[in-house]
């Protein structure tokens, strides 16, 4: 059965960060909609051109259009052992359709994990952000800077600010997730399947209290659901 997660929490709560991680110690793919959706943003895709005025001011992009991506991505063969998402389900309705998904091919969920994080800490994480232009690499200007101002370590790209990392839509965004997307913790607690983490240790705390909490033992280099 392959290994099926979900990673939650607010905007800046590291969900992109544990993900990778996780990702990297359970080979599996993370999958993260905000990162595909800006990758068809910046190709300048039709669907990039439809998903932009939403992400701009913060809102979500039309349900339709993410479950679509979703799903054709699910079917690629990395999928096959399993996957960790990452800004998605983001809404009941992304939520019941993933569900008929996993159902048509015959997969289920494993357990849903949730970040906390207080809001005014993820407004500091989140304005604080950039990123690196060539190879992604995260960084904070206060808690994690680079060696060089806005030159990443690893490959010397510039670093950049996401243009919803910007004060005035951070607001808008910890707004919707309240008010869609935190209901969703509900759903998956109904169902037994949600385990809720504090965010906000170091990188490795937490990725080490994801890995109790979601119920996956590594015992040496080879990890085991339980
Ligand atoms: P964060 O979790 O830090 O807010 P993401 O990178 O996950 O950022 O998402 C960035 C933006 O992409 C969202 O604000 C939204 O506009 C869009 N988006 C990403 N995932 C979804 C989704 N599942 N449903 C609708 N919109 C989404
Ligand atoms: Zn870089």
């Amino acid at each position: 059965m392959p290994l099926n997660l979900i990673l939650m929490g607010p905007p800046g709560a590291g969900k992109g960060t544990q993900a990778s991680r996780l990702a990297a110690r359970l080979r599996v793919p993370a999958i993260s909609t905000g990162e595909m959706l800006r990758e068809e943003v910046k190709r300048g895709s039709v669907l990039g051109r439809e998903a932009k005025g939403a992400m701009d001011r913060g809102a979500l992009v039309p349900d339709a259009l993410i479950v679509a991506i979703i799903e054709a991505r699910l079917q690629r063969e990395d999928c096959a052992r399993g996957f960790i998402l990452d800004g998605f389900p983001r809404t009941v309705t992304q939520a019941e359709a993933l569900d008929r998904a996993l159902q048509r091919f015959g997969w289920s969920l494993h357990r849903v994990g949730s970040l906390n994080v207080p809001s005014d800490e993820v407004v500091r994480r989140l304005s604080g952000r950039r990123t690196c232009r060539d190879c992604g690499a995260p960084y904070h200007v206060e808690l994690e800077p680079p060696r060089r101002d806005d030159t990443c370590d690893a490959c010397g790209g510039a670093l950049l600010q996401r243009d919803d990392d910007h004060e005035s839509v951070i607001a808008a965004r910890l707004e919707v997730y309240a008010r869609d997307t935190a209901p969703l913790l509900d759903y998956y607690r109904d169902r037994g399947l949600l385990a809720e983490i504090d965010g906000r240790g170091k990188h490795d705390d937490v990725l080490a209290a994801l890995l109790a909490r979601l119920n996956l033992q590594t015992s040496g280099p080879t990890l085991a659901a339980s």
